[in-house]
């Protein structure tokens, strides 16, 4: 009988998660055997699940939060990728090593520019967050070269903590990009309009809550996307529309694929992502 590759995701709250549903279409696509667990790890027991899990045979975990900035320091090799975002929401194991990557920012810019057909060069992005994800996006959405990139946090001094930590490892000198972080005021958000609007905050997981962004932010925003993903439009997407964005998307195209990535790191194999972008699983 065939070995089954173990796989895993992990974090805390972890029950909502459809990485297990995600991995299996990816796995059936090659007949690959697989054996995903969903377990619930906190930043205490973080190092000794991956010991646990890599001792027993384990070939990869993918990392969500709160876990994606500790689960750093527990690889022997980070990627640039990674090392650009301080996170990592994937570790596998390879020639008796364990290497940490970050497949978010891939994922995000593929379902913007592949599915959603939204170029990011030369575009005015507003990123509205700065927690694990928004550090792990900020560094790819770079890569595309937008002509204005601003961050715009609750607690303002930690968008101007990214802001700095990423300019002191990114050469942005040669990049003709305005790049901003500040607060949630109206005159630093309304000072500009956007083509793209992110929500890399986490208000949506508490279903009815809103940012309470100004309405006039989303007149002459093309797409607003929650990196949140639900069945149900989230408050953030219902206030964009309300406000004039064109399009909205939840962030169910970015999960499809920074998980194929992952796949592809833990099995040398691309899988096709259409019919999951087609049909989520509820
Ligand atoms: P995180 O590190 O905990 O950061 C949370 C961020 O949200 C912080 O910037 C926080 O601001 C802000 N925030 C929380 N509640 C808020 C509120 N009521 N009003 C305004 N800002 C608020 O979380 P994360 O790892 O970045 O994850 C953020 C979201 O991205 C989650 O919904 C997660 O599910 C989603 N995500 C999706 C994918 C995907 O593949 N689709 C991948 C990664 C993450 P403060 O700094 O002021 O606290």
């Amino acid at each position: 009988m065939d070995k089954k590759l173990k796989l895993a995701v992990i974090g805390k709250p972890i029950s909502h998660s459809k990485s297990p549903e995600i991995h299996q279409d990816f796995a059936n696509q090659f007949d690959t055997k697989i054996e995903f667990r969903k377990d619930e790890v906190t930043p205490e027991t973080l190092e000794t699940w991956l010991a646990d899990f890599f001792k027993a045979g384990g070939k990869g975990v993918s990392i969500t939060l709160p876990l994606k900035e500790e689960a750093l320091n527990n690889a022997d090799e980070i990627s640039d990728r990674a090392r650009l975002a301080s996170a990592c929401n994937v570790i596998y194991a390879k020639d008796e090593k364990l290497f940490a990557d970050c497949t978010d920012g891939f994922g995000l810019t593929k379902d913007l520019e592949e599915n959603l057909k939204v170029r990011l060069k030369d575009k005015k992005i507003l990123i509205l967050g700065a927690g694990g994800a928004a550090r792990g996006i900020i560094p790819s959405i770079i890569e595309k070269k937008p002509a204005k990139l601003k961050v715009a946090n609750r607690t303002e001094s930690k968008a101007l903590l990214l802001k700095e930590d990423l300019e002191g490892k990114v050469d942005l000198k040669g990049k003709s990009l305005i790049f901003q972080a500040g607060g949630l005021a109206d005159d630093f958000l309304l000072a500009d309009s956007y083509d793209l609007v992110i929500n890399s905050t986490s208000v949506s997981t508490q279903a009815g809550e809103s940012i309470g962004l100004p309405k006039a932010l989303f007149s002459g925003t093309k797409l607003a996307y929650d990196l949140f993903y639900a069945a149900e439009k989230t408050v953030f997407m219902q206030e964009a529309l309300a406000g004039g964005a064109e399009k909205v998307s939840d962030g169910w195209g970015m999960l499809v694929e920074q998980g194929a990535e992952s796949f592809r790191l833990w099995t040398n194999l691309i899988p096709d992502t259409s019919r999951l972008l087609e049909k989520p699983i509820d």
